[in-house]
Parts: C-alpha cells; structure tokens; sequence
C-alpha cells in the first residue's frame, strides 16, 4: 500500500511546527506506528508531514512543582525505563510495558497515542485514571486540558486546529497510593479489548478508567461512587462491579461482540480491584 504524496518538514522548536502545521493541510508525525498505516491505508491523507521527532523540548521526563512532567515526544519504552515514573506513578511504567511489541514501545510516543485517541489504546485510560493534565501548544499560545476533557469522541480529542500535545503533567500521589492497569490484549496487536485502570489514593478515593469498551475511554465514574469512603474488600468490590458501565454504549466488532466485551470489561475491573486491595 502507498500513501498519497506529501511534503516533509522536520522542526527544530515547538514554534516552527505549529507555523509548519498552519500552513495547509498538514498533521505532526511523532513515532507514525499509527500515522503511517493510516497513511498507506488512505484513510488519512496530509499534504504535509511536520516531524517533530527533533524538537528536544518535547523529549525527556521530570519532576516539576509536584508533578510528573513527561515530554510528548517519549516513547512508550522511555516511560517504560524511567527511574522517576517507577519511583512516583508505576501506573505508566505497568500500562506502557503491556502496548504493543518492542518495536511499537521504541517508536510510539504518549503525545502520538493520546492525539490519535484509538478507542482501543493503552494512555487514554492511564492518563484518566491518574488525573493527568495535557499540555498543548497552538498559534493561541499554551493551554492544559484535563484528560476527563480531553476525549471527545472515536478518534476524537479536544485540541484544535493546528495545536500538538507538549507534554502530559501528572499530580504526584500522595504516599499510600495504589494503581493497577488490567487488560485483556487483542492477542496479535496487542491493544485493549478491554482495559482498565485503576488508581487508589491514600484517602480513599479511587479513579476507575477503561479503555477498548466504548467510542473513546472514560471514567466510571458510578463505580467509583460506590466505592466512595468504603473499604476495599469483596463485598464492596462486587458492588462497584455490579455497577459499572451503566449507560455506556459498550463496543461491538468482530473481535468481541458487546455483551462479551461488558463481560470483559467487568472481570478486568474485578481484577484491577482486587490487585490494588491485595486481596
Ligand atoms: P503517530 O503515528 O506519529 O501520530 C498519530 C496521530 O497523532 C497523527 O494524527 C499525528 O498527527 C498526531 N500526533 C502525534 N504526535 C502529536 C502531538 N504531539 N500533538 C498533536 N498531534 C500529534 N497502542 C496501544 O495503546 N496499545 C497497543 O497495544 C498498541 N499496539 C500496537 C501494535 C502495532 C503493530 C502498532 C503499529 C501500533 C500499536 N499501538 C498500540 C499504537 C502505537 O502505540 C502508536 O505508536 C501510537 O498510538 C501513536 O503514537 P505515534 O507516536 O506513533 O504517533
């Protein structure tokens, strides 16, 4: 399969690309593991390719006035590997290690993912469930959006015409915090039939995000409510089970039909659950 012609721009700062991007009809292109199959598949079809594979100011992961500041150009291995994200939020290192193969991991990046919003990827859950900031840039200047604004849709996202992701900004948890990331993998791909992730603060309060269940990933946020100032043992467990993915129009393909999915949905959410409570 051959991709449409386009041109080729390689940018230098955040600056350069978002001229770069405003002029036509062109998109960035990060890690392209999933550009680049959309491209050859012609279901996307640039003008321009703006690489912002150079631009050092989106690269590296550190810690900023209490927060996990991680580049959007890092790469799902980077986050994997780093010291500071396994001391502070093993949430991403659990969730990036399980994304495709070792190829996919060197490639892809956490800004790609989130802008791409597959229903099916590993971040949107991960940024969801660890109450995640996500930084952008335009021609407007600088503004955050909150990962519970930010998925719009299938494939759709809140950023606007011509603004890349900078960087993802994550509140350190507070000591006592415990996370999991549970998904049933499709077995060649690897993407989420069904995922979750769960973050379990110090003072009781638990995020729930699943990702693979519907048009784009989300907050259960009934079964949080259930889980509300409560103990985490089988009972209480069960009870935010029973009530999770009320009202959500579960996904139906020929990998998993959506009664099969919801099933899924509700044993990785028990699982995650069970995991973070030690039972
Ligand atoms: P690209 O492909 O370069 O870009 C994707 C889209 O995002 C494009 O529209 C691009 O214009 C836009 N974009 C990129 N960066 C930015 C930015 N900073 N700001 C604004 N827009 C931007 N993903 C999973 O979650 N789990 C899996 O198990 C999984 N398995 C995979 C298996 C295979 C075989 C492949 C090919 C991919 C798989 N992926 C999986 C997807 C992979 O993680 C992609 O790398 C990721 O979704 C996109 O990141 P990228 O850096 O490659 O982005």
């Amino acid at each position: 399969m051959i991709t449409t012609a386009f041109d080729y721009t390689k940018a230098t700062t955040i600056d350069e690309a978002i001229t770069a991007l405003s002029e036509g009809d062109g998109k960035i292109l990060a890690g392209g593991h999933s550009l680049i199959p959309a491209m050859k598949l012609r279901l996307s079809r640039p003008s321009k390719l703006v690489d912002i594979g150079g631009i050092a100011a989106l690269k590296g992961i550190k810690e900023e006035d209490g927060e996990i500041v991680i580049g959007a150009a890092a790469t799902h291995a980077d986050i994997m590997h780093d010291d500071l994200i396994h001391h502070h939020l093993s949430l991403f290192a659990e969730g990036a290690a399980l994304i495709g193969d070792v190829q996919v991991r060197n490639y892809g990046t956490i800004g790609g993912s989130l802008a791409h919003a597959d229903p099916a990827a590993d971040w949107p859950a991960l940024v969801l469930a660890a109450e995640a900031n996500i930084e952008v840039h335009g021609s407007n200047g600088r503004r955050i959006i909150k990962a519970t604004d930010f998925f719009t849709g299938l494939f759709a996202t809140a950023l606007g015409d011509n603004e890349i992701i900078t960087a993802v900004r994550i509140p350190i948890p507070a000591n006592g915090a415990r996370s999991t990331y549970q998904k049933f993998a499709q077995p060649a791909s690897r993407f989420a039939l069904a995922g979750c992730a769960v973050m379990r603060f110090a003072d009781g309060k638990t995020n729930i995000a699943f990702t693979g269940v519907g048009e784009n990933a989300f907050r259960d946020v009934e079964a949080e409510k259930v889980l509300s100032g409560k103990p985490l043992n089988n009972e209480s467990i069960t009870a935010a089970v029973d009530a999770a993915l009320q009202g959500v129009m579960v996904l139906s393909d020929h990998y998993a039909s959506e009664d099969y999915r919801r099933h899924l949905a509700k044993v990785y959410l028990r699982k995650a659950l069970n995991t973070v409570s030690g039972l």
